[in-house]
Parts: C-alpha cells; structure tokens; sequence
C-alpha cells in the first residue's frame, strides 16, 4: 500500500507556525515511506476563502521546501463529485432531506440548552418520509447506537459514542456540499492513508468515520497535533510576533532552521537537536509526537539559525542573503562578495537581516558615527594614531590581513601604546561603530581608497569635535 499523506489548509489567512507543522509532519510520513503528500485546498468556504492566502500558503509551502507531489486540489472545483456521493448515500437511504424550519431548528436548540442538554438534531424527519417542502437540507443517517473508536497515533485510543452525534448536514438548503462532507470524499478519492491535522478537528473524525463507513470507503488512520503555545503559556497569537511562515523569511530566518525548529515543537529524539531534512525524514515517526501542547521558544529558534548560517554550504545560504540585503536596499554589487561575507560575519548575529544591516558598511558610506562609540573612542586623543595609522596604511603597497595588520602593530609600537588604542578608533574610523569582525580582515575587504577615506572623515570628525569644545 502507497503511504498518501495530505495538508488541507482553509485558505482564511497566511501559513502560520501551527499548518507548518502539521504540514511537515504529513510531508515528514510520505516522504519516509518513499509515499505521496497531497496538497489541497479546502476552499469552500467562499466569504472567508481568499486569493491571496492561497497564495500565500503555496509561498510559505515553497519557501519551506515542502513540495507536493499531487494537488494543489481546490475543492470549490470538485463539486460535482461531492454532488455525486450525495446522491448515491440518498439513493441508498443513508442520508436523507430534512424540511425542519429554521424556527422549529431554533426552538428545539433553545429548549435543550434551557434543560441543560447539549444541543442536537432530534432527528424529526430521519422516519417521517411524510414530510416536504421546497426548501431542504441534506442529513446523514448516522448510527444511533455503538460507538467509533479510532487509534489516533499521537493521542492513543479514542471512542466517541454515536448518541452523542446527531445527523450532520451534508447539503445545505442551496445544494452545497457541507465542509466534513467535502473532506470525508477527498480523503476518500484522493486515496489518503494517513490523516494529519491540527487537534481542533478530533470532533470531527468520528463523524467523518461513520461517513466513510457509509460509503464503504477505507479509514485512513488519524495524527491529531496538539497546539503551540506562545514563550509565555497562552495560545501563539500576533502578539507573539512571528505567527506567519513568511515573516521568519523577512525576519531573517532560513527554512533548515525553522523545519528544524517545527519539527522539535513537539517530537523529539533522544536529546537530539539538530536534524537535516534527510535526517528528521529518517527518524521522525508520528507515534513519537508529544500530546501536550508545545510552547514556541524564540532563542531556539535563533540558535538554531545561527547553526545553520555557519554549517550549510556557503552556496545555499547566499541568495537567501541576498534577499536580505535587497530587501533593506543595499546594492553588494561594489563590495565583497557574500560568500566571503558570509563566514566573517555569521558568528556575530542570528539572523541574515542582521547580518546584512550590520554589513552595510562594506557597501556604502555610513551614515553617521554610532554614538556612543564615537563618544567613546574619536577622542583628541585618538587623533595622533589615527595619522599615524592612515600614513601606514595609506604607503601599504601590498592589501591584505597580515600587511593590514603589520601595519596596525607598528603603529601602535611607534606610539607605545597598547594595540586598542589604535584599534578601536580605527574601527569606529572604517565601521562607523564599536562593533565589527576582527580588524585586518574587515579592513582587507574594504579598498585601500575606501579605508584611507574615511580615517580623513574620523580625522576631520574629531577635529570638529576640538573646535567645538
Ligand atoms: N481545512 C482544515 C483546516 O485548515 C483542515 C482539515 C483537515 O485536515 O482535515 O483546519
């Protein structure tokens, strides 16, 4: 049997942190069983369905990397089989048209909650084949003694008893198919074997049980993934920053490390950590998924992103860069090259939006001297090394770390001051700011020119500085 996994997302908003996971989890099941995953979008809510979330879910799908091998499905286009069902289950008495109005509906609902009991269908037109009308809705004959029993692989055995589900609409007075109709023949058609989703639809599994039981289709077997949590124990929500798959792209996050991220938000092995995709596709099993609600951890997440900025392939993690410098208007086309860029700089922050603002000096003029460290360190005092490093440096004729270096020691030797007192004017003096990769190498990629420069401009910004007092 072909393993055939699916993620059916509503297309109500973007992709969030939750549907990614699920989304992994389902890929992570077909793809360990050399499977299929099916894309589908569950479309028929039309107020709530829009163009630009199913955009957005397939950009977060892609960007993610969690490519689908059939759909996407959009079930606004699969009408007429869901129509077709629908009539076979009428034909066959197992569903039947209620003509209950929306007053009688609306009492009967009120008198239940008035006794306390929870509210249901009463089943007025189940046996009372006397009953007609224009206007009707379609009801599904569900069993009315037993009960279902499923084997859920992340929450164990489940039983609902059938008296304590009424008979679901399938057709709603305009002929439509219902959503649980809709998701029990695709399931069905699209041959899935195993049902991944978010725990807020184990309500619904027994429904769609009896309803696949109705039809003679197979059971696929069922994953329900519990909740994430925000850092501070509430439902993950806006408030919580990042909820949208995208916004860790804009954020400066790369997709190895949130699938990294998602996949440990609820299963775990051994006291491992860190997982490539071949890796967790090997090992990841659903049985393995913890049913307590997961909460999200930011500096995981950052570190995690900090490994693999410095452990993938240079080649991989440079147009992801790119996007970053693109996105903040940084033109790298006249300054090192972002393979090199890369290593020098991954150490120093989580992010490549980091990476790229703390960068921006390689590529263009600063704008002004931090404050702080100019406070600090463009001092008259500083002045007579800063000469003194601009003349060596300005005679060197050869450019690189080691006569970048030489140049800075015998600065400071001539001086007789120690290394910092020249060095950190220096790097204020080419950076704009106390806060840069270690000299010789910062300045080596940088031009001559470049770094002669704007020693002139520290120099003239201290002078300013002297007339001012
Ligand atoms: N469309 C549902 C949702 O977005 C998922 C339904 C399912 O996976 O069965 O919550």
């Amino acid at each position: 049997m072909t393993v055939v996994t699916r993620f059916a997302p509503s297309p109500t908003g973007f992709l969030h942190v939750g549907g990614a996971r699920t989304a992994l989890y389902s890929w992570l099941v077909a793809k360990a069983a050399g499977g299929k995953f099916v894309l589908r979008i569950e479309d028929t809510d039309r107020e709530r369905s829009t163009q630009p979330a199913i955009d957005a879910i397939l950009e977060g799908m892609e960007w993610l990397g969690l490519t689908w091998d059939e759909g996407p499905y959009y079930q606004t286009k699969r009408f007429d089989r869901y129509e077709h069902y629908i009539a076979q289950l009428l034909a066959e008495d197992k569903a039947y048209k209620c003509y209950c109005s929306t007053e009688r509906l609306e009492q009967m609902r009120e008198e239940q909650m008035a006794n306390g009991e929870k509210p249901r269908y009463d089943g007025h037109c189940r046996d009372n084949p006397a009953a007609g009308g224009d206007s009707y809705v379609i009801r599904f004959r569900n069993p009315q003694t037993g009960s279902v029993k499923f084997h859920d692989h992340i929450r164990g055995p489940i039983e609902f008893a059938n008296s304590e589900l009424d008979d679901l609409i399938i057709a709603r007075s305009d002929g439509t198919p219902t959503y649980n109709f809709c998701v029990v023949i695709d399931d069905w058609e699209m041959q899935i074997t195993h049902v991944v989703r978010g725990e807020d639809h184990i309500n619904n599994t027994p429904r769609q049980i009896n309803i696949l039981q109705a039809l003679g289709a197979p059971i696929p077997e069922y994953a329900h993934v519990s909740m994430i949590l925000g850092d501070d124990g509430k439902k993950l929500s806006k408030r919580h920053g990042a909820v949208s798959v995208m916004q860790y792209r804009d954020d400066g996050y790369l997709p190895e490390a949130v699938l990294n991220y998602l996949v440990r938000l609820g299963w775990s092995h051994g006291d491992q950590e860190i997982f490539s995709v071949a890796e967790m596709t090997e090992l990841f099993r659903l049985d393995d998924v913890n049913k307590a609600a997961s909460a999200f951890n930011t500096e995981k997440l950052n570190w995690l992103n900090q490994h693999y900025m410095k452990s993938l392939p240079v080649e991989r993690v440079v147009p992801y860069l790119q996007w970053h410098f693109t996105d903040q208007a940084i033109d790298v086309s006249k300054g090192p090259a972002l393979e090199q860029l890369l290593p020098l700089m991954a150490d120093r922050v989580k992010t490549l939006k980091e990476l790229a603002a703390q960068s921006r000096y390689f590529y263009e003029e600063y704008e002004a001297f931090d404050e702080a460290a100019a406070k600090k360190h463009l001092r008259p005092v500083a002045r007579e090394a800063l000469e003194a490093v601009q003349d060596r440096l300005a005679s060197l004729t050869e450019w690189n770390p080691a006569s970048i270096q030489q140049a800075i020691q015998q600065t400071a030797d001539d001086l007789q001051v120690g290394m910092g007192k020249v060095g950190m004017p220096l790097r204020v003096a080419v950076t704009g700011s106390g806060n840069s990769p270690s000299l010789d190498v910062t300045l080596a990629m940088l031009s001559q020119t470049q770094v002669v420069g704007r020693i002139a401009r520290a120099i003239s910004y201290i002078m300013e500085r002297e007339q001012a007092q």
